[in-house]
């Protein structure tokens, strides 16, 4: 049987042995049953724990009925990642992300990639600060609201362009923009545009180093996925109360 690749993104308890687990693929987010996943024991215990890349085969009975687990592997299970406060942090953050708006995104393929990718750098990287602004930021695009950087928002000229509005989701040219409007610091937008248009690849150790403390374009972000998605992470809360 060919196996399908996953990173679980969420496991719960179902009845008395079982947990069911949900997995983001490169086709989108699927809900697993796994039989005996809360024995230690069992071989499957392992294949049933969030935050771990597997490759796995199922079967389902029905079109519509829940699929079964029926094997399992190991990829990754991101151990430098669960010994690390920040980086745990910063993974669950994603995940849970991705559990709450990965249904609205048409490309699974490209996110999945995207995602496996931000993990493993988190996972084996030193300088991690920023992977989860790059996440959220060029996640921004594949859910539909990526900000608009390079061209005016309002009438698409690339010239004249002389701030981020923010209620208009993107730059604003010396003809469109208006005395109401409200923009963005301009060192900030300068961040997120580098991070946002700029290839993962290219987003070297050594740019990582030079950028500022995270804390002002995070804010930004978050601002920006409450007003133009609703949404805000429960976790985040949280672990803000904690700090
Ligand atoms: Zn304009």
């Amino acid at each position: 049987m060919d196996l399908k690749q996953g990173i679980i993104l969420k496991a719960v308890k179902y009845q008395e042995n079982h947990k069911i687990i949900t997995v983001l693929t490169p086709d989108g987010i699927d809900a697993l049953l796994v039989r005996g996943a809360l024995n230690q024991k069992s071989k499957t215990f392992a294949y049933a724990q969030e935050l771990t890349k597997i490759e796995f085969g199922y079967v389902a009975k029905y079109e519509q009925t829940l699929k079964i687990l029926t094997a399992g592997k190991i990829v990754d299970n991101y151990s430098q990642i669960k010994i690390d406060f920040s980086k745990l942090n910063d993974a669950l953050l994603m995940i849970e992300l991705t559990d709450q708006l990965g249904v609205h995104i048409e490309d699974s393929a490209t996110f999945y990639h995207f995602c496996d990718d931000i993990l493993r750098l988190i996972n084996v990287g030193t300088q991690t600060d920023y992977y989860l602004v790059i996440f959220k930021l060029k996640a921004l695009y594949l859910l539909g609201v990526g900000p608009v950087f390079t061209s005016c928002v309002s009438c698409g000229t690339r010239g004249r362009l002389v701030g981020f509005d923010f209620t208009a989701g993107g730059m604003k040219c010396d003809a469109c923009h208006t005395t109401g409007d409200y923009f963005v610091p301009a060192e900030l937008v300068a961040i997120a545009k580098f991070l946002y248009l700029t290839k993962l690849p290219d987003i070297t150790p050594e740019v990582l180093t030079k950028l500022p403390d995270r804390k002002t374009v995070m804010e930004f972000i978050d601002r920006y996925y409450d007003y133009y998605l609703g949404y805000r992470s429960r976790a985040g809360k949280i672990i803000n109360k904690m700090n």
